[in-house]
């Protein structure tokens, strides 16, 4: 009997996982047909000065315009790039249209402009040799000075070893920012400030201050200090923690409390009416 019921899991178990593998496949062809198809876009959410809220630059965030399903974020569709190695075209797609987009705010605005646009690069682009090649050819094409761009990697890259890091490198010597995004959420954060040289580092939501002690988000505040890193807090959606942030030594933030992620069209009006921003937060 126990053996009758064994046997009906591995099934469960296998009918699963051939779900899955179908699943997967599946998202995958039309993730490829949706590029060519030019379905993906990019919303950007503002990075704000506290304590005054000011725009200081942008993040950009792919989405996914999915003819059924509307309108796709990251997580449904980034792992599935990551694991078909799509990353790496739809991560070019994303760096040259932030490039593009950048260009043209810098053009039309002037000095108002975002003075950064940031954009999120996996660990598996990383691993590309030719990804800082990649990234000098999209600033040049789109007349984007290098110190506009603000490229953000995780704190897997640690992992992912001496190679990567040459490449991180090499896009730091372009001009172009370096961000290490998530802060504090990876298994080796202090192991990585030590040994890679980076920009700016973003501190991870989770450790956004709660009512109580705020140990981490103190400490890294430090931390950053003492090297002459740029500090970012992610995820801010409170005035208190806006605040909170502020006294901690925090001078830029992100966050819903600020404003969401928005089309470029949305970013456009801001910089002529920063009142527009206040009312998308
Ligand atoms: P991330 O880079 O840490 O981006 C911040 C995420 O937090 C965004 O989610 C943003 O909408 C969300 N967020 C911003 N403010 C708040 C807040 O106050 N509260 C909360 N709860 N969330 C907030 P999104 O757009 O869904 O992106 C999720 C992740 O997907 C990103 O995390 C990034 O790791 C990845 N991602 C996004 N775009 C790209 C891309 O072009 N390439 C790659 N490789 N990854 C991307
Ligand atoms: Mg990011
Ligand atoms: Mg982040
Ligand atoms: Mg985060």
């Amino acid at each position: 009997e126990a053996k009758a019921r064994g046997n009906g899991d591995w099934h469960r178990y296998t009918d699963g996982l051939e779900a899955r593998g179908a699943e997967r496949a599946r998202v995958t062809a039309e993730l490829r047909r949706a590029l060519d198809a030019g379905e993906l876009r990019l919303h950007y959410q503002p990075v704000v000065g506290l304590p005054d809220g000011d725009l200081l630059g942008v993040e950009a965030l792919v989405r996914w315009q999915h003819p059924e399903r509307g309108l796709l974020g990251p997580a449904d569709f980034i792992p599935y790039a990551e694991g078909s190695g799509l990353i790496v075209p739809l991560g070019r797609w994303v760096l040259r249209e932030a490039c593009r987009q950048a260009a043209l705010w810098l053009r039309a605005h002037g000095d108002r402009a975002p003075r950064t646009v940031s954009v999120n690069v996996s660990a598996r682009q990383l691993h590309e040799p030719g990804l800082a090649a990649e990234i000098a050819d999209a600033l040049r094409d789109h007349g984007l000075p290098a110190h506009r761009l603000v490229v953000e990697i995780t704190e897997s890259t640690a992992v992912e070893g001496e190679a990567a890091w040459a490449t991180v490198a090499r896009i730091r010597e372009l001009g172009v920012r370096v961000s290490l995004d998530d802060f504090g959420t990876g298994q080796s954060t202090l192991t990585m400030l030590a040994h890679c040289q980076v920009d700016q580092i973003k501190l991870d939501r989770s450790f956004a201050p709660v009512p109580g002690p705020d140990t981490i988000a103190t400490a890294v505040a430090q931390v950053a200090r003492a090297l002459g890193i740029e500090t970012v807090a992610e995820g801010v959606e409170t005035p208190a923690q806006a605040q909170r942030l502020h006294a901690l030594g925090f001078a830029r933030a992100q966050g819903f409390h600020f404003a969401h992620p928005m089309p470029a069209a949305d970013i456009d009006a801001a910089l002529d009416d920063p009142a527009v921003l206040a009312a998308t937060a």
